[in-house]
């Protein structure tokens, strides 16, 4: 019976198929070969004779992609969460998770959080940095504000929050499934312990029809690192000019006849992107030397 992995406690898995949730063990092959289940996998189960509301994971079907900080498979999407204030947002440190969601080929969406803190003008202003190159959501997690024009984005897939700490992913999750915030606090209380030591992974139907990784967090990436030939293909609003600068081994920096330094001149691309986008290049090429 095929099912997906929507929780992992001490060496159980909870399986959801068509006739509910399977508590599952691996078959002992998995161990051996080294091979670490994620939530987000896709199985084939086989129920136990005497017990059948258990199971045995016999199988795992290929993987779209996987992680393992925090150990999750298949994400569909990355909503990169930042905050319009408290922190203030670090534009590098957001351009890089949305570098990363790129590289690894899934898409990304943005919600600024905290709407709540700023005026109109300020956050739009900051809107403006992304919003020729994605969906960026103002929201408010603390009022609710904005959340409901979210929803129809994770219709149909599996979402993952990504974004620096403190910036309000969980309390978003709370907000857009509630059962979250209430396994949470179960735990915590138990425990007596923070809330993000005791966390597990765990995968969510949330609203709308779509599903959401609820996880420590991914507040960073692995060291996955582009290469400087094809950073920009990972800024979309750069990539869309591939092939129109004079050379074509241009690196849009100070290159003559460069389209996408024209397109910042023309205010196609945000200024702030760009120059994130330089100083990435000078990092690569000042680590290559070492
Ligand atoms: P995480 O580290 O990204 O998971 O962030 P948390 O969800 O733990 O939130 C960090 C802090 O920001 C907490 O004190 C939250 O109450 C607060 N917070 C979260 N969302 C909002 C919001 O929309 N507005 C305001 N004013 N505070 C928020
Ligand atoms: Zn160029």
């Amino acid at each position: 019976m095929k099912g997906l992995i929507i929780r992992g406690v001490g060496g159980f898995y909870y399986v959801e198929t068509e006739t509910g949730v399977i508590e599952a063990k691996e078959r002992g092959i998995f161990r051996k070969d080294g091979f670490v289940l994620c939530v987000g996998d896709v199985v084939d189960i086989s129920l136990l004779p005497e017990d059948p509301g258990k199971g045995v994971i016999d199988k795992v079907f290929p993987r779209k992609n996987s992680f393992s900080r925090p150990p999750v498979a298949n994400v569909d999407m990355f909503l990169v969460v930042f905050s319009v204030k408290t922190p203030k947002p670090n534009f590098p440190v957001i351009d890089r998770f949305l570098v990363n969601a790129e590289m690894n080929g899934i898409r990304a969406a943005i919600c600024l959080n905290k709407a709540d803190l700023a005026g109109k003008k300020e956050t739009e202003d900051i809107m403006k940095i992304y919003s020729a190159a994605y969906d960026i959501f103002p929201v408010s997690a603390a009022t609710g504000e904005g959340i409901d024009a979210v929803v129809p984005l994770l219709n149909g897939k599996k979402t993952a929050l990504a974004g620096p700490s403190g910036v309000g992913k969980s309390s978003l999750l709370n907000v857009l499934v509630p059962e979250a915030g209430s396994r949470t606090g179960e735990v915590s209380s138990r425990t007596r312990r923070g809330k993000h030591t005791t966390r597990h992974v765990e995968l969510f139907h949330g609203p709308g029809g779509g599903m959401i990784f609820d996880t420590p967090g991914f507040t960073s990436f692995e060291s996955s690192e582009a290469d400087e030939e094809r950073l920009s293909m990972y800024y979309p609003e750069m990539a869309k000019l591939a092939g129109m600068c004079r050379y074509d081994d241009c690196r849009h920096l100070k290159e003559p006849g460069c389209a996408v330094r024209e397109a910042v001149e023309a205010g196609e691309i945000h200024p702030v992107r760009y120059n994130n986008y330089v100083a990435y290049m000078e990092e690569l090429k000042n680590r290559r030397k070492y």
